[in-house]
């Protein structure tokens, strides 16, 4: 699904011997919810743990675990994710301290001699405690757990600190510094921005930081005016806004304010898709009066947020079921389609109006004719952004294949008659597209509202579109 490496070479790598010399770190499964190809894998190495100490590693890692899974969204989808300890020994224990900050603490000079080169003191910030080596980081990653998605640094030091970088985060196992994990989640999975002001060099459009200032047109508009979100302008820069003022990306030991939340929530969507798979695959049936089960394997959020719906050419069939069964009887001489559409209806997604929300579309078309029944299966999945909308500079769609497919994109005006055919293509290629279109290439000339309909091999979905 997401990523294309085998378990069977992934297990080597885990438990087999380095080939090069190369030592081989013991690699610990503190959860496991499902296969690594289809989680968001979370990885901790350790850094200032000497060899007797490493036990001492696993269980601080679980405790930090505990502590994510017990904040949302990490609850509710706690499912969707695996957590692995990578014990690495170091000759000290502790970090490195060489007292080179101006705000440093009581905490006394140190040289430790740790494996990742762990330091507070980064940039002239006591707190800012950064494993150096990198190189090391990436190296023990690629050699032993490839597939991560997620990788920690966890320094065996109580004083508090921690750091983000896009490959990886440090913290301490300072109980404080459990939050600044959390937070720095925030950066390098959700690419949220801090909600604290972090200096113009950080400055730029996020999910949670934007230059606009109108409420109604801010990324986060559907939010404006739940969970005391808002258009807040950052003091020590008034061009810039949050839509908190006590967000985790601002204040750790707060919850994540309810954009950010969201932010999460797509971006796990984005690795994970809640349709893990289906059958039957594309086959040839032989029995003409055989009852046929269409069958999804679904990975539910807890509660269980996902609505299913299914269709028969085009009419309701069920919901809320992961499965239907359909005799061939019913189904007369020609091309019938039974599809099944997936959404995530959690509450921590307001994606119906700036629509980042996903649909997951699995479809069989049966082709009954005098000589036999034929069963072609594909899925897809879609995610239509209309932001900024009102529309003022561009739209952007996005669509995953899983084989080639039909694919229309069309604007409709107020009577719903076409304004014009945006993209047409007869067979998309399989795989991820995304598409931006300007105000002027969708055809929108006069102030009003508008559809786009987008129609991938028949499975249809439209928005609203405003342009001023
Ligand atoms: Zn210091
Ligand atoms: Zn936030």
């Amino acid at each position: 699904m997401k990523k294309l490496y085998s378990l069977l070479l992934l297990t080597g790598l885990l438990w087999g011997r380095a080939a090069s010399g190369q030592t081989t770190f013991q690699v610990d499964t503190l959860i496991k919810t499902g296969p690594l190809d289809q989680r968001v894998n979370i990885v901790f190495l350790s850094d200032g743990y000497q060899t007797a100490q490493l036990p001492q590693f696993v269980n601080d890692v679980r405790g930090v675990a505990a502590g994510l899974f017990a904040q949302s969204p990490f609850r509710e989808y706690q499912n969707y994710f695996n957590v692995f300890a990578i014990r690495v020994p170091s000759v000290d224990a502790g970090a490195k301290h060489p007292r080179t900050a101006p705000d440093c603490t009581a905490m006394p000079a140190a040289t430790v001699n740790n494996y990742f080169g762990s330091s507070f003191d980064q940039n002239s910030i006591h707190r800012l405690l950064v494993a150096t080596r990198a190189s090391a980081v990436a190296g023990v990653l690629s050699t032993h757990f490839p597939l991560y998605d997620q990788a920690f640094v966890l320094v065996n030091t109580t004083e508090y600190g921690g750091g983000g970088s896009t490959a990886y985060a440090t913290f301490s196992i300072n109980a404080s510094s459990r939050e600044t994990c959390i937070h720095e989640m925030g950066h390098s999975f959700a690419n949220l921005a801090d909600e604290y002001w972090a200096g113009p060099g950080y400055a730029r459009e996020r999910a949670n930081q934007t230059a606009q200032t109108d409420p109604t047109l801010v990324r986060w508009a559907p939010w404006v005016g739940t969970g005391s979100v808002g258009v807040y302008p950052f003091v020590e820069n008034p061009l810039w806004q949050r839509p908190h003022q006590n967000c985790k990306m601002r204040y750790l030991g707060s919850p994540f304010c309810n954009v950010c939340r969201e932010t999460f929530v797509e971006r796990i969507h984005t690795l994970v898709p809640p349709v893990q798979s289906f059958s039957p695959a594309s086959t040839a049936l032989s029995d003409p009066t055989a009852a046929v089960p269409f069958a999804l394997t679904l990975l539910a959020p807890s509660p269980n947020t996902l609505r299913v719906t299914w269709q028969r050419d085009g009419a309701p069939l069920a919901r809320n079921t992961s499965q239907v069964t359909v005799p061939l009887t019913a189904l007369n001489t020609g091309t019938h389609v039974i599809r099944a559409e997936v959404t995530d209806t959690t509450g921590f997604s307001r994606a119906t109006t700036h629509a980042a929300q996903h649909t997951y579309v699995t479809q069989w078309t049966v082709t009954n004719t005098a000589t036999g029944t034929h069963l072609q299966a594909s899925s897809f999945e879609y995610q239509l952004e209309t932001y900024p909308n009102p529309v003022t500079d561009a739209l952007n769609l996005s669509y995953r294949l899983s084989r080639p497919a039909p694919v229309t994109v069309t604007v409709l005006d107020e009577a719903g008659r076409r304004v014009r055919t945006v993209l047409q293509e007869r067979a998309a290629a399989a795989g991820t597209h995304q598409w931006r279109f300007t105000a002027a290439e969708l055809g929108l000339r006069r102030p009003g509202t508008y559809r786009l309909v987008l129609d991938i091999d028949g499975a249809r979905v439209s928005r609203p579109l405003v342009k001023e």
